[in-house]
């Protein structure tokens, strides 16, 4: 199996992050400072996919001192990784001892996926953004403690692989795609997962010759098969009195974490809630394609759907931009525009627009409508590049500061011009002094 090797200071959230990788729950068992550990390698699993991770977390007690120990890691990676991920804390930036372990992974010529670790917060963006300036490509920002990014980062580590011997699960290239059914308790995602699974459902154990729970079912729908995520814990309807929130929540977080796309469903017959919207957040912030599913259809009189719309247009304003698609159940109406939403959102977040078509549109943008001009100056979006996809970010460089409601401008306008339904989108500015 090819080997990743995960390398940073003390302190950055190694070990937090190989718990992510390898889909660990406990914490880390740490050995008695001053103790030297053997390495320790573990099996991974992503999209699929199998790998080694070798975490050199423990070597930050070592009796060979911080730098030695930091030294040692890189080498370590250099000499026997495939890859590397090399964690760097966001909060604290690019210190010396990271810009010396640069210049080692760089000399040896090995990939490596930069971690911006501790992103939590939404300030975080423009701190994982600033470690740029180590010049190993895009910073992918991660919150190893919440999980958040660390999707998106193995997809990254999964390219930079080499492919691994022959793997046969999935029935289509790179396995069917992942979906997570997620919402608010009681809003019927188990109802929906039996009415779309039919008697279609086939459950499939990943792992040859084990026996597991159904934690992922493998659909069939319009034609094609898709990977349904987390469904035990739809399926297994655990009542817990105490917590019950803060368990749905992290079922919630995991689910996301692990899919492609997330269907949320909204029960149609109530008001939307916080709750709601903070599912939806979740899966925004996770950068999800995102379909929304209103439940319960067939429960709306003339009145509940007149205040539903209105609703829909105060309380789900931030999502304008995805698929909606309006369905029962119970009756099993519409369910059938379900696969057309989610493709599309797939498309969208998939879209990747060309350097060329992004600028000449970047440059018109600029001409026809000036960012407002502040302290005697006008900031300018110099150029943009589109950094990635899934879900598509563009760096675009500035002149100077861009004032939010110019980004929301850029961002209403890029989505007018190449769609991106069904996809959150990220901007970055760069200010080029
Ligand atoms: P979950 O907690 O999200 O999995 O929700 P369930 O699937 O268990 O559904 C909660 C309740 O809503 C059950 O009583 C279902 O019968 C009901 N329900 C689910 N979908 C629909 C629907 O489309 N229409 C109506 N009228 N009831 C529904």
């Amino acid at each position: 199996l090819p080997v990743l090797a995960v390398v940073g200071r003390p302190n950055v959230g190694k070990s937090t992050l190989v718990n992510r990788i390898i889909g660990r729950r406990e914490a880390v068992v740490q050995d008695k400072p001053g103790v030297t550990r053997d390495r320790v390698t573990y099996e991974a699993e992503w999209a699929g996919r199998r790998f080694k991770v070798v975490d050199t977390g423990g070597w930050e007690q070592d009796v060979l001192g911080l730098d030695a120990s930091v030294a040692a890691q890189a080498e370590f990676a250099i000499e026997t990784a495939d890859a590397v991920v090399f964690v760097v804390d966001s909060t604290v930036g690019a210190t010396d001892t990271d810009e010396a372990v640069v210049k080692l992974l760089r000399r040896a010529g090995k990939p490596v996926v930069l971690c911006a670790n501790k992103v939590d917060g939404q300030s975080g963006e423009a701190d994982a953004t600033a470690l740029w300036s180590l010049g190993l490509g895009e910073p992918h920002p991660v919150s190893s403690l919440h999980g958040r990014g660390t999707g998106d980062m193995l997809d990254a580590v999964l390219e930079a692989l080499p492919e691994a011997p022959k793997q046969t699960f999935g029935t289509t290239v790179g396995g069917p795609r992942r979906i997570a059914l997620i919402g608010r308790p009681n809003v019927g995602k188990s109802s929906l997962l039996n009415k779309v699974a039919g008697e279609e459902r086939v459950v499939v154990n990943e792992i040859a010759g084990t026996t597991r729970d159904p934690v992922d079912e493998l659909i069939e729908l319009g034609g094609k098969v898709w990977k349904f995520v987390d469904t035990a814990g739809i399926r297994r309807r655990v009542h817990l009195q105490e917590g019950a929130d803060y368990y749905a929540s992290l079922r919630t977080a995991a689910a996301v974490e692990k899919a492609e796309v997330a269907v949320v469903l909204i029960d149609t017959s109530e008001s939307i809630s916080v709750q709601d919207q903070r599912i939806i957040t979740m899966a925004v912030d996770a950068g999800r394609a995102l379909v929304v599913a209103f439940n319960k259809w067939d429960t709306l009189d003339e009145e509940r759907r007149y205040y539903l719309e209105r609703e829909i247009e105060t309380e789900l304003a931030q999502i304008a931009w995805a698929p909606r698609v309006n369905v029962s159940a119970r009756t099993g109406r519409h369910m059938e525009r379900l696969v057309p939403a989610i493709e599309t959102a797939i498309q969208g977040w998939e879209t990747r627009v060309p350097t060329g078509r992004l600028n000449a549109f970047l440059g018109e943008l600029v001409a026809g409508h000036p960012h407002p001009i502040r302290g005697g100056k006008q900031p300018r979006i110099l150029f943009g590049t589109q950094a990635g996809t899934r879900p598509p970010r563009f760096v675009l460089f500035a002149s100077g500061f861009i004032e939010a409601g110019y980004r929301r401008f850029v961002e209403r306008r890029l989505r007018e011009e190449f769609g991106f339904d069904g996809t959150p989108i990220h901007i970055s500015v760069r200010v080029r002094e």
